[in-house]
């Protein structure tokens, strides 16, 4: 994948979510593409933009506030990283969604800004199916007494789940963890909470995304499939 070839990366791309739609029996405007952005330069990703990326994701509020100020308003901005209380001010004037709601501390800073400006700050829950200590993330055992508090937050619209599939050498291997997310989203919808909506289902990266979308991904996060390896 050289860096001359975004556009053909992401025809590329676009092109695999459209298959895997295909054989999941989903419309593909059911799913949108997240251009995982951290590490490029606002030029690649401005070649993005001009190939027809409307989804920036960025994992980092001080590289994102860099590029922010370049690329402005043009396309919607995801936050898909670990976000830190001391830089939700700033992160809420850049993000138009928050894929990584991940604890209640985070949740009430967010509240306390959002009402202070008279805003309502679209959220997903980042849930942690796998486990893994490094992750961050909700354990699912504590995903609906976790919503139940957030349905309380006025100013918080939790529009879905997000996950981080374990890496895998098989791609196929990381089926069972989409496919959990999408079941306690069902779980979820029963519970019938204020303010929590279970439209998005964020899943799915470069070397997974095919098998997120068949288990009924709405939004992918990719980069490296469309800039290449990150140094
Ligand atoms: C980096 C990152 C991605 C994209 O990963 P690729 O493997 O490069 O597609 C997606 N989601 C999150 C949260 C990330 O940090």
């Amino acid at each position: 994948m050289g860096l001359l070839g975004i556009k053909e990366n992401l025809e590329s791309v676009w092109d695999r979510i459209r298959k895997a739609c295909e054989r999941a029996g989903r419309r593909p405007e059911e799913v949108s593409l997240v251009a995982v952005t951290k590490n490029v330069p606002v030029h690649l990703i401005e070649e993005a933009i001009e190939a027809g990326v409307e989804d920036i994701g960025e994992n980092r509020f001080q590289e994102a506030r860099e590029k922010f100020a370049r690329i402005g308003k043009r396309v919607r901005w995801h936050m898909v990283g670990h976000l830190q209380t001391n830089k939700v001010k700033g992160a809420l004037q850049i993000f138009d969604i928050i894929h990584s709601l991940d604890r209640i501390k985070l949740a009430e800073e967010i509240e306390r800004r959002a009402s202070a400006e008279g805003r309502i700050v679209r959220c997903l829950v980042q849930v942690n199916l796998s486990g893994e200590p490094t992750k961050f993330g909700i354990g699912e055992e504590d995903l609906i007494p976790f919503l139940l508090e957030i349905s309380r937050m006025e100013h918080i619209r939790v529009e879905g789940l997000m996950t981080i599939a374990p890496l895998m050498e098989n791609p196929e291997d990381t089926r069972p963890f989409f496919r959990r997310l999408r079941e306690l989203r069902e779980m979820v919808e029963k519970e019938r909470m204020d303010r929590v909506e279970m439209r998005h289902l964020s899943m799915g990266m470069s070397a997974d995304f095919e098998v997120a979308v068949e288990e009924g991904a709405t939004m992918v996060r990719i980069g490296t499939a469309i800039f290449g390896p990150r140094n």
